[in-house]
């Protein structure tokens, strides 16, 4: 396992290839095996309690620690230049373990007013049940962000690009803030990927990931990782992963690790394809307003500059008229499927209606933050995953319906 030092000075296609696996010893398959088993043949002195286990333990019940699994976690690692990582059932598994690790009753965290909706629903009424207390703030302003802090402020969670909205956060800034008082910052990078941006890199103590999306990439798997220091890491492995058991099947994770393994050149079709539908929306007259952070357009334009390497496939745009365009585009796309979820080979369109979203997942303390929800997305906007068909064939299947 000690293989992925080998990696350490290598480029991210060689790391998304390569990293955490090697052929198998015993039988030389060049590709990794699967190890579905749920326990291991151990020593007669091997421990009961995870409190006795050491990274370096051998396998012995896969909630604990799976081959496959573990394979995962080690490219994953390398591509996000973590010292360790943990995966978990979903994405929202890892959010919620990582807050559920980080937050004890008398504490106080930062939470993003827009985030993915069911870390903003969890936010809302489970965590502060729980005796803990939460802002929601808009993480694109720094100085909100500042002003939110409190004397026990302990975690700051931001997304970005954020879903729904594309709205951007300045890890580095936040990252800063955090740390003068004393709290950790965790970003989900769902949206970048480690093509994009390597938060741990800009300050970040936590990055979580829903493997569902671009890093498995085909639209056939759930899962979601949290990466970090070793030192944070063992223990959220310990006290989450393995004691609340939310933890990724082997058969998940070898369909990731086989959909990791393109990421980085799936990536750069993502963007060039993106780029292209959105500067075909943005000249369209039927489109009102067109969010992708490679555009001019885009308020934050500068800052992905800086902070992504890579624009990712995501898209937003709003209309006139949106929930009857909806209704079109529900039984008049040909290629674009219409569907929730993001980041797959295929291309996926979906509504989101900012009253409903409004009352059920976001809700905003400020004008402010109001303004700027409504700045981004009006009063609902399409949230379009752009996936790698050809650019050509997804623009006249959009231009089919909006004409
Ligand atoms: C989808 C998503 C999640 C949740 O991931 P699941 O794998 O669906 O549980 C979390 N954050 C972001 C930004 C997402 O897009």
């Amino acid at each position: 396992m000690k293989d992925n030092d080998l990696f350490k000075n290598a480029g991210d296609r060689t790391k998304a290839v390569h990293a955490g696996e090697a052929p198998d010893k015993v039988t030389g398959a060049s590709s990794p095996n699967i190890v579905m088993s749920t326990t291991f043949i151990t020593d007669a002195d091997a421990g009961f309690s995870v409190e006795g286990m050491e990274e370096e333990s051998p396998y012995l019940y896969t909630r604990w620690g799976n081959p496959t699994v573990r394979q995962l976690e080690e490219k994953l690692s390398a591509l996000e230049n973590a010292e360790a990582a943990v995966a978990f059932a979903s994405g929202m598994d890892a959010a919620s373990a990582l807050l559920f690790h980080t937050l004890k009753s008398g504490d106080h965290a930062i939470i993003s007013d827009v985030a993915y909706a069911a870390l903003s629903e969890i936010t809302n009424e489970m965590i502060p049940d729980l005796g803990i207390e939460i802002t929601k703030v808009n993480t694109s302003d720094p100085e909100a962000v500042r002003k939110a802090i409190r004397p026990n402020t302990k975690l700051i969670y931001a997304e970005t690009p954020c879903n729904p909205l594309l709205r951007l956060t300045d890890i580095e800034a936040i990252a800063v803030i955090a740390h003068e008082a004393g709290a950790k910052l965790a970003v989900d990078s769902t949206f970048a990927t480690p093509a994009a941006t390597k938060p741990l890199e800009l300050g970040a103590d936590y990055v979580i990931h829903s493997l569902t999306k671009y890093l498995g990439g085909h639209g056939d798997a759930l899962g979601g990782a949290v990466l970090g220091k070793k030192e944070d890491i063992i223990p959220l492995r310990k006290k989450t992963a393995i004691r609340l058991g939310g933890s990724l099947s082997p058969f998940n994770a070898w369909l990731i690790l086989r959909g990791m393994a393109t990421f980085p050149i799936r990536m750069r079709v993502h963007e060039e394809n993106a780029l292209k539908v959105a500067s075909f929306l943005e000249n369209h007259p039927a489109v009102k307003r067109v969010i992708y952070p490679g555009l001019p357009s885009h308020p934050q334009h500068e800052l992905a500059k800086k902070q992504m390497k890579n624009y990712s496939g995501m898209i937003t745009f709003q209309t006139e008229d949106p929930k009857k365009l909806a209704a079109k585009f529900a039984s008049g796309l040909h290629i674009i499927h219409y569907a929730v979820s993001l980041g797959h080979h295929r291309s996926l369109i979906f509504y989101l209606n900012s009253q409903d979203l409004k009352s059920s997942s976001f809700h905003f303390d400020t004008e402010k933050q109001e303004d700027s929800w409504n700045e981004f997305a009006g009063e609902g906007i399409f949230r379009l995953s752009v996936g790698l068909e050809d650019a050509d064939d997804l623009i006249n299947d959009l231009k089919n319906v909006l004409e």
